[in-house]
């Protein structure tokens, strides 16, 4: 990595890449899911949990389609203090029955550190939301719970903010931190944020962390998912977050960027050849490297 990014990131050090640490692998489920290695990780399911009928038909039907973890909302920060804010501790068990039921991991977001003993018994990754980025308190109590945190880039956040938030997490002795691209707000308004591709790029080129993209919130609308995730896989994400319902126009939230079941599939189909080229880098890279290694020594 050049000196340039090693300086203007000087303010976390740690989650750079270094020759002792070239890249994190983040395991859940007693080490069956690993993050950040050879295994494209999508993780799928709704904004909020809502019922157990809408929970375990997109449970199952995900997993099915390749999905590794279940994502859904049992504490939802709105945009509006009028609209829904989540089923609370009764959708936290409507997840733990979904992941009995399925074997898929859960990831389900954390919004107050007064919460975070409580969401961390049913959760295996913690979701920190684009608004709590920077709430220091809420990092400092999720990553000392132990489990493993997905860090959502904040809306008007720069990468290098990003990253100071993930040091802190490290600093409060986790190590298990993921990156998540979910668009940034600009003058662009067509669209719910704008999809920071670079970012997704120069975060694995300098971050020894998991990257993941999230394609429904950058976009705001459904239609443009299925593309956003085939940039996100050529950006070089280590997965997926993405929202699916059984029936997104009756959603509790975010309906308009939720997927429904024939558009995952056509989302997971549409990524398979991205995911093959990914793979093919994948083994030059570790050819090619010793290889190098041998001519320069
Ligand atoms: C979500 O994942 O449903 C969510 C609220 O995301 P964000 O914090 O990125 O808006
Ligand atoms: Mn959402």
């Amino acid at each position: 990595m050049c000196d340039i990014w090693r300086e203007r990131f000087s303010d976390s050090p740690d989650v750079l890449k270094s020759a002792r640490l070239e890249q994190t692998i983040v395991s859940v489920l007693d080490l069956e899911i690993e993050i950040g290695g050879d295994e494209f990780i999508t993780m799928a399911g709704p904004c909020s949990v809502e019922t157990e009928f809408q929970l375990m038909a997109t449970a199952n039907h995900v997993r099915r389609g390749g999905a590794r973890l279940l994502r859904g909302g049992a504490f939802k920060p709105r945009s509006s203090p009028y609209s829904f804010q989540g089923l609370g501790l009764d959708g936290l068990k409507m997840l733990a029955r979904a992941r009995r039921e399925t074997g898929l991991a859960i990831v389900t977001e954390v919004m107050s550190e007064d919460d975070v003993p409580m969401v961390a018994e049913f959760a295996d990754i913690l979701q920190i939301g684009t608004r709590n980025m920077e709430n220091y308190s809420l990092l400092e109590a999720a990553a000392r719970s132990g489990r493993p945190i997905l860090l959502k880039r904040g809306m008007s956040a720069t990468i290098a903010e990003l990253l100071r938030s993930a040091q802190l997490i490290l600093d409060n002795g986790n190590r298990n931190v993921i990156l998540c691209e979910r668009g940034i707000r600009t003058f662009e308004t067509a669209m719910r944020n704008t999809f920071d591709v670079a970012a997704i790029a120069l975060l694995k080129q300098i971050s020894h962390l998991p990257v993941i993209a999230d394609p429904s919130h950058a976009a705001g609308h459904r239609e443009l998912v299925p593309a956003l995730a085939r940039i996100g896989v050529a950006a070089g994400a280590d997965g997926l977050l993405v929202e699916v319902h059984p029936n997104p126009d009756k959603a509790w939230s975010d309906g308009e960027q939720s997927l429904d079941f024939a558009g995952f599939d056509e989302m997971m189909e549409g990524i398979e050849p991205f995911l093959a080229l990914r793979r093919q880098e994948r083994l030059r890279g570790e050819t090619i490297g010793p290889r190098l290694m041998e001519a320069v020594g």
